[in-house]
């Protein structure tokens, strides 16, 4: 077992270590970290919903699902909660998977195989990459939003093969950018293709779906997959689509058939939630726009990307921030290629903390 402590001396050498750090409070804009309390930018609780809690929603359900949906684990509020998501995402269905990483996983490898070919964009989510991995199709990655690549590989090479899936995250998580959608959509009609798209970052911050921002409505061959544990507050994930995809991913999709159920509370809090979305997302996307301007940075969503490059300087800036009060976390290598600060605004933050913050990044 020695490989495992030589392995780990390596990242430490090259700075790439990276350990957990305890919060001793519940998700929100302030935290507390080892006795200390931080003004948190580092959340995907965009809409500062994760600390919400419905005692009904526990005394109705309890707290365990004690089964796979398909044994004994399928409960009314699942159902429920599927076809409100499908209502927001303008699909005819819905099916909810117990985590994003799963719902991806499971789709991408569901619906291609073998003799199948998939474009996936260079900054796409990991459990893509991971489920791109697990389909054995053949695998192309286009430069970063590159809809003109994609056109053309598969106007040479679309013949090739049998099913097509064409897989982009809507919000890039570590970028906080936008896919060309509009492009991807036509593309997919033109080339008998299924567009799979991950609205993780997306839902309930850009809107309900990405697809709103193009005034486009999903079809038969649109796929979106979106996550509860972000924007939503909860923890879980769901796959929107046709009738057909949920009946199919039922049946096939092991991901969703080999493992328990989402616990049914967290069906009935993500309901509960999703009523107050529309109110909170009115102020991020004022505090998104307020910081724009401020930080000059590029983001069409609550994402922003400060570049620093160096893995040491991320590193270094990220600390010195937490000493002044603030976290911020430095996302590095392998995550991304030029290490960062990942800077997360929330509904709950003011103009005058993302002032405060900025203030400490540039003098820092
Ligand atoms: N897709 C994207 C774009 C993500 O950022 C994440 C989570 N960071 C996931 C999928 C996975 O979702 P989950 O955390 O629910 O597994």
């Amino acid at each position: 077992m020695d490989f495992m402590r030589k392995e780990i001396e390596e990242l430490i050498g090259k700075k790439l270590y990276r350990e957990l750090r305890e919060i001793e409070t519940p998700q929100g804009k302030r935290v507390v970290v080892e006795g200390r309390e931080l003004l948190n930018f580092s959340s995907n609780d965009y809409l500062g919903l994760a600390k919400e809690f419905d005692c009904e929603c526990l005394e109705k359900w309890g707290t365990g699902s004690g089964a796979s949906r398909l044994v004994c684990g399928n409960f009314k509020v699942h159902r429920e909660l599927e076809r409100r998501l499908a209502e927001l995402k303008k699909t005819e269905e819905c099916l909810l998977f117990s985590t994003g990483y799963m719902a991806n996983l499971g789709v991408i490898s569901t619906l291609a195989g073998k003799g199948d070919l998939i474009l996936s964009d260079r900054l796409n989510h990991a459990s893509i990459i991971d489920g791109i991995r697990l389909s054995k199709a053949e695998k192309v990655i286009y430069p970063h939003r590159d809809w003109q690549f994609v056109k053309d590989y598969l106007k040479k090479n679309r013949k090739e093969f049998n099913r097509c899936l064409i897989v982009t995250d809507s919000v890039f998580s570590m970028d906080g950018d936008i896919a060309p959608l509009n492009e991807l959509f036509q593309i997919k009609d033109e080339f008998d293709a299924v567009l799979v798209i991950d609205d993780a970052h997306a839902t309930g911050v850009v809107g309900w779906s990405s697809l709103e921002l193009f005034n486009v409505e999903p079809d038969k061959r649109t796929v979106i997959v979106g996550t509860l544990g972000k924007a939503l507050g909860t923890f879980g994930a769901f796959v929107c689509g046709s009738k057909v995809l949920r009946e199919y991913l039922i049946n096939k999709c092991r991901s969703f058939i080999f493992t328990t159920a989402l616990p049914p509370f967290i069906a009935c809090q993500t309901l509960k939630n999703i009523e107050k979305v529309p109110e909170r997302r009115k102020r991020l996307i004022k505090l998104i726009n307020f910081f724009k301007k401020l930080s000059g940075i590029e983001s069409s969503s609550a994402i922003f990307p400060y570049i620093v490059g160096d893995e040491e300087k991320a590193l270094k800036l990220s600390e010195i921030l937490l000493k002044k009060g603030f976290l911020v976390p430095a996302i590095r290598p392998p995550t991304v290629k030029e290490s960062r600060l990942r800077i997360t605004v929330t509904s709950e933050h003011s103009e005058e903390e993302v002032e405060k913050l900025w203030r400490e990044i540039k003098g820092g």
